[in-house]
């Protein structure tokens, strides 16, 4: 099935396009021209999400389990189409989309599965103790409820999983809240596409129209409106610091904030424990290659940073990084702005104090090759810039000394979503010593593991304290991101009647 999209909004279940267009940009494959958003929509979409917050927070959970279950039915049903068109305007390859997919799906039926059986409602209760003295205590019943409509941002590096019917859409539509989602215009045919899917889902179940909007981007007052719009209760973002900090200052600036749940950068440090580098140093080095240019490095997860002691193990293990990413061929990125991005952040690396480059590449336009460079422990402690996230496959050697500078440079790195030990049983007082400082800087510690690939599940937090992102109690994957968009609500001696039916 081919699919040319329309170019146009779909607000309120009415597609909608206008005089003014941009261009996609596709890697491959015919530009497009897709109507730009203005405030005006933002308002039209906005305003139909809180009256269809009415009755779509009244809906049961069956009842959302059954639209989540459906939208999912209905990208399946749209397979061909979604990745022949997300791997024309992203350059990511066929299977990627593929299992992409499969995740954006999975993640709604996990929601689904999760809302009926009811643990996000988090009930609390407590009997009513009409004798007690010297008071009564009255009868009070905690449950979660959904806070009204919320803005997702499209993310450029997920087209399906983290965008328009991705993560942030799922958990939103799981708790009840409807949902406005600004597209990336790195990939606006693609959201249109499961634009449709959710469509035919609404009509499927018979869901309010304003249960979901996506707005195309094109201006950056697009985004600005979203997140300022009285109406829109939160917001759940992927993307730069730079641009997430500046949507996170405007929630904040609001007459009555709004929490900004961004995922915004990570470097995820890898220390190397001397034991599993004597052991199976190039084994690492190869593997970090591999998870390093997985999607031409451009993961939140990319583990941009490895942390050794000094010594001839270690030499190995850079020698076998520095081996496998040479093979490495060109691979496109997903915009032109984000090569560029890409290219200029390797050359500032390059003419920082200290760093010695391994592996140097040209990149063409929109292409992206491996860099590796090195840097002594008491350099990069000196320089904040060289803590800074690269997007690409970028990596960075530091090198320290000794034990005691290994856990300076853990002490000074910024919140991260990732931390990686790699470590054999002779590495465990090490280990032990860096946990305390681990668990205060990452969402997920792992071991003997590469952070590419995060499981859609019970357990994951994909978050982590600033900047990795902006509100550290939440995970934006697995079924815990789905409180980002509840609130708890205490109900005292209402009568049974009145309470919320689930
Ligand atoms: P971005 O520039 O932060 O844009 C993300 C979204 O936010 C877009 O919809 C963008 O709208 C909007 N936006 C950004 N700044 C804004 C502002 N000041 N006001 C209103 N809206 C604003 O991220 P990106 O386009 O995905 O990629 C650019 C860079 O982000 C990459 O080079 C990379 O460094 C980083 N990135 C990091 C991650 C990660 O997970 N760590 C993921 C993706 C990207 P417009 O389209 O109108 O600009």
């Amino acid at each position: 099935m081919s699919f040319v999209p329309s170019g146009k909004h779909l607000i309120a279940g009415a597609w909608i396009g206008s005089q003014t267009t941009f261009l996609s940009e596709p890697a491959h494959g015919p530009a497009h021209a897709f109507a730009v958003g203005t405030p005006d929509l933002v308002d039209q979409a906005v305003q139909a999400a809180e009256a269809a917050f009415a009755t779509y927070s009244q809906t049961t959970q069956a009842a959302r389990a059954e639209f989540l279950d459906r939208i999912a039915d209905e990208i399946d049903l749209r397979a061909t189409a979604i990745t022949t068109i997300g791997t024309q305007e992203t350059g990511l390859p066929e299977a990627r989309l593929n299992g992409e997919r499969g995740r954006t799906t999975g993640q709604l039926r996990l929601f689904a599965q999760h809302i009926r059986q009811g643990s996000h409602l988090d009930l609390r209760h407590d009997a009513a103790l009409p004798d007690r003295l010297p008071l009564p205590r009255p009868e009070l019943r905690l449950m979660q409820r959904p806070i009204g409509p919320v803005a997702v941002f499209g993310a450029s590096n997920f087209p399906l999983a983290f965008s328009t019917a991705g993560g942030d859409t799922a958990a939103a539509l799981a708790a009840g809240c409807p949902v406005v989602v600004k597209g990336h215009g790195a990939h606006p045919g693609t959201a249109e596409i499961v634009a449709q899917a959710i469509l035919a889902a609404i009509h499927h179940c018979d869901m309010p129209a304003g249960v979901f909007s996506l707005v195309q981007g094109g201006r950056r007052d697009v985004g600005q409106a979203l997140v300022q719009h009285p109406l829109i209760k939160a917001v759940g973002f992927t993307g730069s610091l730079a641009g997430g900090r500046a949507l996170f200052d405007l929630c904040a600036q609001r007459p009555e904030p709004i929490p900004f749940f961004g995922e915004l950068g990570s470097v995820n440090p890898m220390f190397l424990l001397p034991a599993a580098v004597a052991s199976r140093g190039t084994e690492i080095g190869r593997g970090w290659a591999a998870s390093l240019t997985m999607g031409a490095g451009q993961f939140c997860t990319n583990p941009g940073i490895a942390v050794v002691l000094a010594g001839a193990d270690s030499d190995t293990f850079v020698e076998a990084a520095r081996l496998a990413l040479a093979e490495t061929g060109p691979q496109v990125m997903l915009t032109d702005g984000i090569a560029a991005a890409y290219a200029t952040g390797a050359a500032e690396m390059a003419r920082q104090n200290g760093v010695q480059a391994l592996l140097q590449s040209i990149c063409a336009p929109r292409q992206a090759l491996p860099f590796l460079f090195t840097v002594s422990a008491a350099d990069w402690l000196d320089n904040p810039r060289l803590a800074e996230e690269v997007f690409g496959p970028l990596g960075l050697v530091i090198v320290a000394t000794d034990i005691a500078q290994m856990e300076q440079v853990a002490h000074r790195f910024q919140g991260q979503l990732t931390a990686t030990l790699h470590m054999d049983s002779a590495d465990m007082p090490l280990a032990r010593s860096l946990l305390p400082v681990l668990e205060r800087k990452a969402g997920r510690i792992l071991a003997n593991g590469f952070p590419t690939g995060v499981e859609v599940c019970d357990s994951m937090v994909h978050g982590g304290p600033y900047p990795a992102s902006t509100n550290f109690g939440a995970t934006s994957v697995g079924t815990l991101s789905i409180r980002r968009f509840l609130r708890p609500v205490c109900y005292q001696n209402l009568p049974e009647e009145l309470l919320p039916q689930v």
